[in-house]
């Protein structure tokens, strides 16, 4: 090979690396920008901070490879600012952990952070006991969400609770449950069945029916398993589930197996009595050496506290928009679960759908179902009422008044009112009986108990 074809080449070849990585940066410095606009948005709505889990990135071991950012299932989650990637929209992180297994880096991990700032964090040891000896929290309580950690997590609480008689040795007394398991969504279910496996005695009880927040979906939901063990069970292999076989499967195990579930029975105070605990509930009082508190977050729906909200027609939930044609409908709330229900109830024939929401705009909504409402919104077939909230309902009608003062009052003709208000959570109970959170506790709280 002659010299000047050589230098011509090698020319060549430096001169378009040097073009590929001008463009290449040039790219990058676009995407960061745009990323730190999306960055600042999300302050300004609210929505960088995380509901549940949300993921940590080790900035120091990220190389801005942009795994993590592609494989997330929800959008925009995360973005990579100046060849590192940032937490975009924490709130919409629902804890798939794609970014953890994919980082090749291992800069990723997924959890609570720092649990000092999470008021809305119960603190919980390794073993998932709270500050409460013998006292447990499993699934989503402990703001960890996912059907499968749920799972998860309602087993190794029971597993903690067997190690810890078998390394105590206490005598069981009459009339005293080894374990009381508080809830029946898929961590209390899951815990019953360990408990069954463990040869603990056991209660379990719920306020509600069996299955949790499964049973609160829209009918048919599709429902994304990842592969988890359930006791007595076996493996659940990773997929989309409807709703009804999620319920169903509960509903057989509890039979096949016999588990004690309380159901309508709800857990009102818990106090200490030398080695167990005294258990007062709506049903009446028993007594327990430990207890699985596995009451999700959900708690119960918000009221409006308006006149004529006991109306037969204000509910709380949609299970089924099918149901629901030719109405005048008014959903009250600006989450995801509103704008679900209200797109959804738009699109059977006849009805007239109306929301009120007290705030100027939406906050922390997915961003399909931010497109969806501006989409429906501009084109007429959902009527949106910001800065309203509900005065009073009546058999015909509801009142709708400014929220924020003065403004204009309105009657809307009505057939059903939808409340998406968010849920009284049960931290009040869970700090009445001495459990600490993140908030009460100055420093660092044990941020690695929380991580998947
Ligand atoms: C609309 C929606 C869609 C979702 N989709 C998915 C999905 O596709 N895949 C997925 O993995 N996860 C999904 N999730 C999340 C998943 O449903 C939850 O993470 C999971 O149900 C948590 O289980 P849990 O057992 O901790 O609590 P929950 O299922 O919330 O159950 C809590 C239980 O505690 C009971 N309880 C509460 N307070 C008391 C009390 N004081 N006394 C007695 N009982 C009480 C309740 O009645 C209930 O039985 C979704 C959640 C929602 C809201």
């Amino acid at each position: 090979m002659d010299w000047p074809f050589i230098v011509i080449v090698s020319t060549a070849l430096i001169a378009t690396f040097a073009l590929v990585s001008v463009w290449q940066r040039a790219i990058e410095r676009e995407n960061t920008s745009r990323n730190l606009a999306a960055i600042k948005d999300a302050h300004s709505r609210g929505k960088h901070r995380a509901i549940a889990q949300h993921p940590i990135v080790q900035t120091t071991l990220c190389v801005g490879c942009g795994t993590c950012v592609e494989v997330c299932p929800e959008e925009e989650v995360l973005g990579l600012v100046n060849g590192i990637a940032e937490v975009i929209n924490g709130s919409r992180c629902v804890g798939h952990a794609k970014c953890a297994q994919c980082c090749p880096m291992e800069a990723m991990t997924v959890g609570l952070g720092d649990i000092a700032l999470r008021p809305d964090i119960p603190i919980l040891a390794e073993n998932l006991e709270t500050s409460l000896p013998g006292v447990y929290i499993s699934g989503e309580l402990g703001g960890i969400a996912l059907i499968k950690h749920a799972i998860n997590h309602g087993v190794r609480a029971i597993d903690e609770i067997a190690l810890k008689f078998e390394k105590e040795s206490v005598p069981r007394e009459r009339d005293v449950f080894d374990v009381l398991i508080v809830g029946a969504g898929p961590a209390g279910l899951s815990a019953s069945l360990r408990a069954i496996e463990k040869k603990l005695t056991y209660v379990t009880i719920t306020k509600d029916d069996i299955g949790g927040t499964i049973r609160k979906y829209p009918r048919r939901k599709l429902t994304l398993v990842q592969t988890v063990e359930i006791p007595l069970y076996g493996r659940l292999p990773a997929g989309e589930y409807e709703k009804e076989r999620l319920l169903t499967l509960w509903e057989k195990l509890i039979e096949t197996f016999k588990v004690r579930v309380k159901t309508k029975t709800e857990l009102l105070a818990v106090a200490r009595q030398g080695a167990h605990y005294e258990v007062k509930t709506s049903a009446g009082e028993l007594r327990c050496r430990c207890i699985v508190l596995a009451m999700g977050r959900r708690g119960s729906p918000r009221k409006l506290g308006v006149p004529g909200e006991e109306l037969d027609k204000v509910l709380y939930q949609l299970f089924d928009a099918a149901t629901y044609k030719n109405l005048r409908i008014l959903i009250v709330g600006g989450g995801d679960s509103a704008i679900e229900a209200a797109t959804a109830l738009a699109n059977q024939s006849g009805n007239t759908v109306t929301i009120v929401y007290r705030k100027g705009e939406f906050f922390r909504l997915k961003s399909r179902n931010e497109q969806r409402i501006k989409e429906y919104a501009s084109s007429g077939r959902v009527k949106v009422l910001f800065n309203t909230e509900v005065e009073r309902v009546d058999p015909q009608s509801v009142d709708v008044r400014p929220s924020q003062g003065g403004g204009e009052r309105l009657r809307l003709p009505n057939d059903f009112v939808f409340v998406f208000a968010g849920g009284e959570l049960p931290f009040p109970l869970l700090k009445g009986m001495g459990i600490r959170f993140g908030g009460d506790s100055p420093g660092k709280a044990r941020a690695t108990a929380q991580i998947i």
